[in-house]
């Protein structure tokens, strides 16, 4: 049996190495575009590859998919984050949990899952050819033919599509016949230009609300001052639920801001006048209610109209209602995006519709398989998102060798 694997990146390599260790009579060979493969891999994660999340419920697990949820829960009760660890312990990378779930190998390097995938590959007779630019795709009966930059088309009992988020492949399966959901970026920073974050780059909250104004969007998490405006859990989360509205408003809108989480305008105002009543001698600026950095409150503050040596003393209704403003809803202008250098991902690609999860095989070409970004799947940042890969790789992998256990 002869298996086509278009693309070396994470999900072309999980699922090359699975269909070859499960039917070692296969021929598997992946074609890879660029001079190297698991190139993502590598740069994932600052360097250090978040290679899944430690979440092995798969119910919540799905939560973290904008995209995707629905098809991903019976895929992920097969092969979940608790599979992916003991895959890479097999072969001999452990991995380590930090506090906030997501899990890296334990060398804190993404070359160490770049070789273990290597490795796993050439044990299992994978042969993988860079340099060669998948172009069309030919039906013959229920096999394929695939033609490539700089060789005799190649005849295959099964392909496997797994070229991420490339929108000249998203145009050849059109062409195909296949849906392709429009792609819009997700996990994006904001540009926000706005005098009351300006030289406060650092700066943090751990528990913000933050809105889309005029949307049902929200996102709720920790909160980063950047150089450009905002980034954080809680920008990351906003971008990636808000990924195809965020496009479509050209990614300029107004966000409301909660610097207190959903702490809600009335009882943010009795708060406030507790903190008068108990610093009624002290200035303002100076005496940080809530807990806030003490620059972002100064900023807020004077943003409120509060002059640096006003004392709590002198703060009457309307100012104590202007801070309780800032604090809870103020309005920042956002303009424009920035990338998230840890990770990013495409919203968009493969119609879900017109997937078969427990194959990931097509339902409209038999012997035609996706995973992986080319799918309309995408994550939160944290692991998701190669977990997923992982997951289709694995499935695909297995069902293309005719052993979907
Ligand atoms: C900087 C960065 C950091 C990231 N960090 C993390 C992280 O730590 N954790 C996490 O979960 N996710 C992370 N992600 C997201 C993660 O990398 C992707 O979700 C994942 O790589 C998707 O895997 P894939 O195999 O579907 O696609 P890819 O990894 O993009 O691989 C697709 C491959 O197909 C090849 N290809 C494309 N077209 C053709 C063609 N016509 N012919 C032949 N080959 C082709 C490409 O060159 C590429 O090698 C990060 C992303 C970025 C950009």
């Amino acid at each position: 049996m002869d298996i086509v694997i278009i693309g070396g990146g994470a999900a072309g390599f999980f699922a090359a190495i699975t269909a070859a260790e499960s039917n070692p009579a296969a021929q598997v060979i992946v074609l890879e575009r660029s001079a190297s493969v698991l190139q993502k891999v590598q740069l994932s994660g600052g360097g250090r590859c978040n290679v899944t999340h430690a979440c092995f419920d798969a119910r919540a697990l799905v939560q973290h998919y904008p995209r995707g949820s629905r098809e991903l829960l019976g895929p992920f009760q097969r092969f979940g984050p608790q599979d992916t660890v003991d895959w890479f312990e097999a072969r001999g990378v452990r991995l380590k949990t930090e506090p906030d779930g997501r899990m890296f190998p334990l060398s804190d390097d993404a070359q160490t899952i770049v070789e273990c995938l290597w490795n796993a590959a050439r044990r299992a007779g994978v042969q993988v050819r860079t340099g060669l630019r998948v172009e069309r795709l030919e039906r013959i009966g229920d096999s394929w033919r695939v033609h490539c930059t700089r060789l005799e088309p190649l005849p295959a009992d099964r392909v496997l599509v797994a070229t991420g988020s490339s929108e000249a492949i998203w145009a050849m399966l059109e062409k195909l016949g296949h849906r392709i959901v429009p792609p819009a970026p997700s996990l994006f920073t904001f540009n926000i230009k706005d005098s009351r974050l300006r030289d406060l780059a650092g700066v943090s909250v751990p528990d913000a609300l933050v809105q889309v104004a005029g949307a049902r969007l929200s996102a709720r998490g920790p909160l980063l001052i950047t150089h450009w405006g905002l980034s954080g859990p809680a920008i990351l989360r906003l971008s990636a639920w808000g990924a195809r509205e965020l496009k479509q408003a050209s990614y300029s809108f107004s966000l409301i801001i909660s610097w207190l989480g959903d702490k809600k305008l009335a009882e943010v105002l009795a708060g406030l006048a507790q903190t008068k009543a108990a610093n009624a001698r002290k200035t303002v600026h100076a005496h940080p209610a809530y807990g806030l950095p003490q620059r972002l409150w100064e900023r807020l503050a004077a943003a409120a109209g509060i002059p640096a040596g006003m004392r709590w003393a002198d703060t009457g209704k309307t100012v104590l209602q202007g801070l309780a403003t800032e604090l809870c809803c103020g309005a920042y202008a956002v303009r424009g995006k920035s990338a998230f250098k840890e990770e990013f991902v495409t919203a968009g690609g493969v119609d879900l519709r017109e997937v078969q999860f427990k194959t990931f095989e097509s339902k409209l070409f038999p012997h035609l398989y996706f995973a992986g970004e080319v799918l309309d799947i995408d994550a939160l940042t944290g692991g998701f998102n190669f977990q997923a890969a992982w997951t289709g790789g694995w499935i695909a992998g297995k069902a293309m060798v005719g052993n979907d256990e």
